[in-house]
C-alpha cells in the first residue's frame, strides 16, 4: 500500500549529463495522481532530458525517480513501460511500415501482465471510437497518415499501454494551429478521465491552461513553480513565455 500523500511520480535532485554537457542540474518535482503537470522553458533547458531520464532512456548521473514511492531510477525503458511509465516522445513513436491496427495491437500487449485478448480488442476499439480516422484506415501503413494523425496514433498507442503516468514531450510540435488545439483538447479529455500527465511544452500559454501545476525550467534548473493559474499571471512568466500579454 502506498502511504497517503505519496505522489504518483516524484523526481528528487535529478542530474543528467551528456559527457561534459551537464543538462539537468538537480531537478526535484512531484506529480500527484490525476493531475496534469507541465514543464515549460526555452530550448535546451533540459525538459526532454528530464523526461528521458524518467522513461529510462537515459541513465541519470545522480538523483532518484520514484513511482508511488518505489525507486524506479535507471530502469531500462521497456521495464519502465511495464511499470506504467509511458512516454510519447517528440516526433511521435509510431511504427511507420506497420499498419495502424498492428501499431495498436503491439501497444496493447506492452503492459505486464498482458491483458486477455478480448480485453485488448475492447480497448483498441475504444481508441478507434476516440480517433475515428484511425479506425477508417486501420489496414493502412501508419506512415501514410498525416503529421497530426500520426500524433493521434502515438497518443492511442500510449493510452493502450495503460499508463500510470503519461509523459508527453512537445505533443503540439510542428502541427497546424487547429491540430494544436486538438492535442490540448485531448490532454484535457484524458485529464477528465483521470489520467496523470507530465507535459513538456514550448506552447506555454496552452500548457498553463490545461495543467494544474507548472514548473519553469531554465538552464537545467527549476526557477519557478506553482499552480498553473498563478504562473500564468506571474509577470516574469508573462514577459518570458507569454509574449508579455496579460493572460
Ligand atoms: P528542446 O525544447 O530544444 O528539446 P529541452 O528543454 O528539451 O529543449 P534538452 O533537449 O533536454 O532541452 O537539452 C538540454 C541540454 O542538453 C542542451 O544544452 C542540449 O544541447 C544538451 N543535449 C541534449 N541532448 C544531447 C545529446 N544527445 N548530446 C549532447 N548534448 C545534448
Amino acid at each position: 500500500m502506498t502511504a497517503p500523500g505519496t505522489p504518483l511520480l516524484e523526481i528528487r535532485d535529478l542530474h543528467v549529463s551528456y559527457g561534459h554537457v551537464h543538462a539537468v542540474h538537480g531537478i526535484s518535482l512531484r506529480v500527484d495522481a490525476g493531475k496534469v503537470v507541465t514543464l515549460i522553458g526555452p530550448n535546451g533547458a533540459g525538459k526532454t532530458s528530464t523526461l528521458a531520464a524518467v522513461a529510462g532512456l537515459l541513465q541519470p548521473q545522480r538523483g532518484q525517480v520514484l513511482l508511488e514511492g518505489r525507486d524506479v531510477t535507471g530502469l531500462p525503458a521497456h521495464r519502465a513501460v511495464e511499470q506504467g511509465i509511458v512516454l510519447v516522445p517528440e516526433g511521435r513513436s509510431i511504427l511507420a511500415r506497420m499498419s495502424i491496427e498492428e501499431n495498436l495491437v503491439l501497444a496493447a500487449e506492452a503492459r505486464k501482465p498482458r491483458p486477455p485478448a478480448a480485453e485488448q480488442r475492447r480497448r483498441i476499439d475504444a481508441q478507434y471510437a476516440r480517433f475515428p480516422v484511425l479506425g477508417e484506415r486501420r489496414k493502412l501503413p501508419a506512415g501514410s497518415l498525416s503529421g497530426g494523425e500520426q500524433q493521434m496514433l502515438a497518443f492511442a498507442r500510449a493510452l493502450l499501454m495503460s499508463p500510470r503516468i503519461l509523459l508527453l514531450d512537445e505533443p503540439s510540435m510542428g502541427l497546424a494551429p487547429l491540430l494544436v488545439r486538438r492535442v490540448f483538447d485531448l490532454v484535457e479529455e484524458i485529464h477528465r478521465e483521470g489520467a496523470t500527465v507530465l507535459l513538456v511544452e514550448q506552447n506555454a500559454r496552452l500548457a498553463l491552461q490545461v495543467s494544474d501545476t507548472a514548473y519553469v525550467l531554465e538552464r537545467g534548473r527549476i526557477v519557478l513553480e506553482g499552480p498553473s493559474s498563478e504562473l500564468a499571471a506571474d509577470p516574469r512568466v508573462q514577459a518570458a513565455y507569454l509574449g508579455g500579454e496579460v493572460a
